[in-house]
């Protein structure tokens, strides 16, 4: 029921963005399933998660923004939602799926953006309302930014649709187990696509389910996305979410200032999460080497789960637990 709700409404949206005196003469109004993201399914899809992004818009029209910062090999689009102020002093960067098998933080990142937004006028952690913190603190959300990983993961190479690179995918190493995917569609690690420490790791050296770092740094469109999205503002954090082991890695080797705010910043995420504090990353190449050492953004790899990815839809209510305020309690401590 809820489903045909949400397609009812985003025909409705459609229908709006076609022609706005139409439907504000129409008698019927647009019903508005009361929650939104549904995590009662034991996967959340990217085709679902695109509804959800369109739905939250229409109801919350002033309090996010939304757009679109590129797009993968098979051409899904990479959303991005910006919540509160886009022009408050401060500004936090939370990103989740760069490898396709965990794309439950995807479920986090949205799941928290509709709960901040439903208690936008209510009283935060932090003794302010919710609006008033993302008013000076605002949130880039990059919820699903390797969609046909995500896709792999959950549905098989069945779910690429253009037929040479699901072709392509059928003969990497991996292809055998799809629901274990990391890598984009091309078979890079879009998590070992990043210019720092780029070719420090070379044990993967063909296309391949997880872990090959392609043939330079920023090849491929997702990495390259990423790159557009942490050049937009000079972010005060940045967060990456991965899984598992429900661990917090921050330490790439910072120095001086960059280092006590990237360990402040280490320890809010431990204080909102109860997870502990992990010892120096030895990979490199990653996401949050290059934000934290190329941008000089303090951010954090944030690891969820207990056991081997795809988690579980039974680690779902733990992951809610420990990450629920993770969004607005983190913009919190920017103000
Ligand atoms: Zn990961």
């Amino acid at each position: 029921m809820k489903k045909l709700l949400k397609v009812m409404s985003i025909s409705l949206i459609l229908m709006l963005n076609i022609n706005m005196t139409v439907l504000a003469n129409e008698p019927v109004a647009i019903v508005m399933p009361e929650n939104i993201v549904d995590t009662s399914n034991h996967i959340y899809s990217y085709d679902e998660m695109v509804v959800d992004i369109a739905l939250l818009k229409e109801k919350y029209p002033d309090k996010i923004e939304i757009s679109s910062v590129g797009a993968s090999v098979d051409g899904r689009a990479i959303h991005q939602v910006i919540i509160g102020n886009k022009n408050a002093k401060n500004a936090i960067y939370m990103q989740a799926a760069i490898h396709g098998r965990e794309w439950m933080n995807s479920w986090i990142l949205m799941e928290s953006l509709e709960m901040c937004l439903d208690n936008w006028n209510n009283i935060a952690p932090h003794g302010v309302t919710y609006g008033e913190i993302f008013n000076n603190c605002c949130v880039y959300l990059l919820p699903m930014v390797n969609p046909d990983g995500v896709t792999i993961s959950q549905f098989g190479l069945a779910g690429i649709r253009n037929e040479s690179v699901r072709n392509n995918c059928l003969f990497m190493s991996g292809a055998k187990y799809p629901g274990l995917w990391k890598a984009n569609a091309n078979g890079v690690d879009l998590n070992r696509q990043f210019t720092v420490g780029w070719n420090s790791r070379m044990d993967v050296t063909a296309p391949a389910s997880e872990n090959y770092n392609g043939t330079a740094a920023f090849t491929e469109p997702e990495a390259q996305a990423m790159k557009y999205a942490m050049s937009q503002r000079n972010f005060v954090a940045g967060v990456a979410y991965h899984s598992m082991e429900g661990a917090i890695y921050w330490d790439v080797g910072q120095q001086g200032q960059l280092r006590e705010r990237v360990q402040a910043l280490a320890l809010h995420c431990h204080n909102i999460t109860g997870y502990r504090l992990a010892e120096a990353s030895p990979v490199k190449g990653l996401e949050y080497n290059y934000m934290n050492i190329d941008k000089g953004i303090p951010t954090v790899c944030i690891e969820t789960g207990t056991v081997a990815c795809p988690l579980p839809y039974s680690q779902w209510k733990r992951l809610w637990r420990e990450n629920q305020m993770m969004m607005v309690a983190l913009a919190g401590c920017y103000q």
